[in-house]
């Protein structure tokens, strides 16, 4: 800068507020044209200005009678110095005066001689430019011109201050804003958002063609047009068009302009919007809404409701109305309840309202409803959108209709259930073995499967058919005259008629003809899956028929076996018996005789030899009547103290007139409760055999010792001994080991079965070990007492009226140890409970007047257990009776049965006799 030019010391912060004011360069304003004039007026000069005083240049604002030009340089302008300082500077002639004389506006045209000037000083002090007056004479103001001139000064800073403030507001904007002078088609003004978003400065903007900005509006009479539309109708005062960006980019910008006219101005004031964003997220929306409404899910958005109330619908998707075949607008707006009906599990839904509001995402499977009334299964998942808060305003639903897979789900499940039911049913059907049971099985099932009722029909003959109710043929039934069952007896699959709600399938008889007919009646149709069922059920019943008939014949021949086993035992026993009497003669005289000394030792030797033989022969008839008392429950043991080595020297002395026997035993005595005869015949058995199976004459070991709890005998020899594949069978009945049988030694084989039984019964073991011709060694162990109560003890009565139950029951229970008493009238059995010798008694309920069991199981002063025998059919109370058995009776079942109820039986006994003490208790 030239150095002969004052500058302000605050010069920065001065060209600071001087461009806040933003009047550099801007338009000729009839406002300030006004006040220079008035000052020209008053001072009485020619020209007056308003001056802005740039870092290197003056600006002209305003100006009076100095027209042709609008700025001068910094150096030469004579406000420079009037903003130097606060009072008014003026200077009487120029060229006078040395700082001016060469002042090119001095020296050359328009040869200023005057000059007075204000300074426009800022509220805070900047100095920003002048009010000044100027003329070609030399002058001096007034004090009154003077005071005027400060006074319009003042007016112009107040104007500069208050388009300062509006300019602060218009640019603190958001919106741009832009000053419009219509006439000169020129932005005047635009705010910073403007400005900013434009890359242009004020002045730039200033300078700019209206059609450099926004080019849409740049056409010739483009934008008069659009101005004089705009004038027409006020309504009318949005326009859209697109702004340009200095770098050439260009943004969509709405805006919204208002007319100022005056006399000589038309100003418009337009608020711009730029649309960019609105107009991404319009088309961000536009392609979401796109998306939505081709997606194949139904989708609902709804509005969140307060509680116990359902939420509104604010929109739906296509695939949504398409599922409910309703329109947009019957549904919007609504609430979403509207699809709920009776199936709906509004419970369910509940839930997942609570979660939405809880802001969480929710899953549901539920039935909802179309709007013909129709149901289907619907899988929504849910999801929140919140407002501010973090409330949840929304709920966004998918929903999907899954009835198919549901529904199959559902099939599955039925077919599951179906099949379990097939499987317990034909198990109860297998299972039945009584004819009535059996058809009763059948009939549950058929219901229980289709829900339909069934009959049986059995088949007499041709055209001649019979429903039953047990598989027999009821003879004086009348025929029932059907041709549906007779064109079913023809077919080979179940028949079907009346719409499915009847259904008949033939089933075949043991020898392959039809024998029975299924009918099936129902109310509601039968699906394929029901007659598919009811021909199964055919099925099965065929077999089970077959398996009836077969376990009939069975039971009854296993009767018979029964029977003439038992004439067997009674023909043995007695024989056994009667042998016994004449033995002992002959051994009793055989001795006497061997004893006489009349007889040479050859005939000694004969007579022991018959006393021996026939000692053998009542020992065979001891075990055979053991054995036979066995099998009819009848061996009773008599228990008593014995010395086991008494016993012992005493079996062995009798063997050892034949073989040696070397006896040992580590102690004198040894003692145990037991029956002595039983015992002495299980050792003496041991002992024969041992003899009996060592024929060359080797000496047998007789041992005793005492052992944990008892007494171990060991019984050994050096025999031909027995195969190692034979051992564990020697205890039972009637076998014998292949190498003793070879070699021709005689036996019945019964010996060790009776041994073992015996041994067991009182509460003792047996074993074997042995390698074949290397000997055997027997190991007895003799509890030092028996066990307390052995099973053989228990002695059960059995009602039995028909004599049936003999066959299976008693047998059954004889086999298992229990001493089986029959009786076949009511009488008895009532008689029988009262006393002391039984422990339990099993009754055929079937089989007896229901008084008679009434009275049975009131029996005050029963003393026995009371075991409840009886068919499907009977009403299955417990009450009274200590255990129940099921008829058909189960080998396995039978037992548990009696001894539960003996279990129970005393239980009970042990809590009712303090009762019973007192006789006041009920
Ligand atoms: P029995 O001796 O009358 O045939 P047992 O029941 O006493 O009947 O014995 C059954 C079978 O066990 C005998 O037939 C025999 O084969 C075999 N046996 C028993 N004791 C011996 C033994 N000490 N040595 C070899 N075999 C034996």
């Amino acid at each position: 800068m030239h150095p002969a030019v004052p500058v302000p010391a605050n010069e920065d912060q001065r060209l600071a507020a001087l461009y806040e004011y933003q009047l550099l360069d801007t338009p000729v304003e009839e406002l300030f044209d006004a006040l220079t004039r008035l000052a020209a007026n008053v001072c009485g000069t020619p020209i007056s200005l308003i001056t802005l005083i740039d870092r290197d240049r003056q600006w002209f604002k305003s100006s009076v009678g100095f027209d042709h030009i609008t700025e001068a340089p910094r150096e030469v302008a004579f406000c420079a110095h009037t903003i130097m300082d606060d009072a008014i500077f003026e200077v009487e002639d120029l060229r006078a005066d040395a700082r001016f004389a060469e002042n090119p506006f001095v020296a050359n045209d328009p040869k200023l001689r005057f000059y007075a000037g204000v300074p426009l000083r800022t509220p805070r002090g900047e100095a920003l430019g002048t009010l000044c007056v100027m003329g070609r004479e030399p002058h001096a103001l007034t004090g009154e011109q003077r005071t005027s001139l400060r006074a319009i000064a003042d007016a112009v800073l107040e104007h500069f201050e208050q388009r300062r403030a509006m300019l602060r507001l218009l640019d603190s904007s958001q919106t741009e804003l832009y000053h419009v002078d219509l006439l000169a088609e020129r932005i005047v003004f635009a705010n910073e958002a403007a400005r900013k978003n434009l890359g242009y400065s004020l002045g730039e903007i200033a300078r700019l063609p209206i059609a450099a900005l926004l080019p849409a509006l740049g056409d010739p009479g483009r934008f008069k047009q659009r101005i004089a539309e705009l004038r027409a109708d006020p309504k009318q005062s949005t326009l859209r068009t697109t702004a340009t960006r200095r770098d050439g980019t260009t943004y969509p910008i709405e805006l919204r302009v208002e007319l100022i006219e005056t006399r000589n101005s038309q100003i418009a004031l337009a608020f711009g919007l730029d649309l960019t964003q609105a107009t991404a997220a319009k088309e961000r929306i536009d392609l979401l809404s796109a998306a939505i409404e081709a997606a194949s899910d139904a989708i609902i958005i709804a509005e969140s409701a307060p509680a116990q109330e359902s939420s509104r619908i604010v929109y739906v998707n296509e695939a949504f109305l398409r599922q409910k075949g309703a329109t947009f607008a019957e549904v919007v707006g609504q609430r979403t309840d509207m699809f709920f009906g009776p199936k709906t599990d509004r419970r369910k839904l509940a839930a997942v309202r609570d979660k939405l509001i809880r802001g969480e995402t929710a899953r549901a499977e539920f039935i909802t409803y179309r709007k013909d009334g129709s149901h289907y299964y619907a899988e929504i998942s849910a999801r929140p959108l919140f407002s501010e808060g973090n409330l949840t305003k929304y709920g966004v639903i998918v929903q999907r209709d899954v009835t198919d897979s549901v529904t199959r789900g559902l099939t599955l499940e039925l077919q599951n259930e179906r099949l379990t039911a097939l499987t317990s049913i034909a198990r109860g059907l297998f299972s039945s073995l009584d004819p009535g049971e059996l058809v009763e099985s059948l009939l549950a099932g058929v219901r229980e499967l289709t829900g339909g009722a069934g009959r049986l029909i059995a088949v007499r003959g041709p055209n001649d058919c019979v429903v039953t109710e047990d598989l027999s043929m009821p003879e004086g039934a009348p025929a029932i005259a059907d041709g549906f069952i007779d064109d079913a007896l023809q077919s080979e699959f179940a028949l079907v008629r009346d719409d499915a709600r009847r259904a008949a399938v033939r089933i075949l008889g043991a020898s392959g003809t039809s024998a029975y007919v299924l009918d099936v009646s129902s109310e509601d149709p039968l699906v394929t899956a029901d007659i598919f069922a009811i021909g199964l059920l055919a099925q099965y019943v065929a077999v089970a028929v077959r398996n009836a008939a077969l376990y009939g014949e069975l039971a009854s021949r296993r009767t018979a076996v029964i029977e003439l086993n038992q004439v067997k035992n009674d023909l043995i026993a007695m024989l056994a018996h009667d042998f016994k009497g004449p033995l002992t003669t002959i051994v009793g005289f055989a001795d006497v005789l061997a004893e006489d000394e009349q007889f040479d030792e050859e005939s000694k030797q004969f007579l022991n030899m018959i006393s021996s033989s026939a000692m053998r022969l009542a020992g065979l008839a001891t075990d055979t009547l053991t054995l036979s008392r066995l099998e009819q429950n009848e061996l009773t043991m008599r228990y008593a103290g014995l010395d086991l080595v008494l016993l012992m020297r005493d079996v062995t002395r009798v063997f050892s007139v034949t073989r040696t026997i070397d006896f040992r035993s580590d102690a004198d005595e040894l003692h145990v409760t037991g029956d002595e005869s039983r015992l002495r015949q299980v050792f003496e058995n041991l002992v024969g055999n041992a003899i009996k199976y060592s024929p060359g004459g080797e000496a047998v070991e007789v041992s005793l010792r005492r052992a944990a709890g008892g007494v171990e005998i060991v019984v050994r020899d050096r025999g031909i001994g027995i195969p190692r594949a034979e051992m564990p069978k020697l205890f039972g009945r009637f076998a014998r080991a292949s190498n003793a049988r070879e070699l021709g030694i005689g036996g019945t084989g019964f010996g060790l079965y009776l041994a073992r039984t015996i041994v067991e019964l009182h509460g003792g073991r047996i074993a074997v070990e042995s390698r074949l011709g290397n000997g055997s060694t027997f190991h007895v162990f003799v509890p030092t007492t028996p066990a307390k109560q052995r099973l053989t003890n228990r002695r059960v009565l059995l009602l039995d009226p028909e004599g049936e139950g003999r066959s299976f029951v008693a047998h059954t229970l004889r086999e298992e140890g229990y001493a089986v008493f029959v009786v076949t009238a009511e009488r008895e059995l009532l008689f029988a409970i009262g006393e002391a010798q039984y422990d339990a008694a099993i009754v055929d309920v079937d089989k007896l007047e229901e008084r008679a069991v009434e009275a049975l199981v009131a029996g005050v002063n029963r003393r026995l257990a009371l075991v409840r025998m009886a068919g499907k059919r009977s009403a299955s109370t417990r009450g009274g009776w200590d255990a129940t058995l099921r008829k058909p009776v189960l080998i396995k079942d039978l037992q548990a049965a009696v001894e539960s109820a003996i279990g129970h039986h005393a239980a009970s006994a042990e809590v009712a006799s303090p009762a019973s003490s007192s006789p006041g208790s009920a």
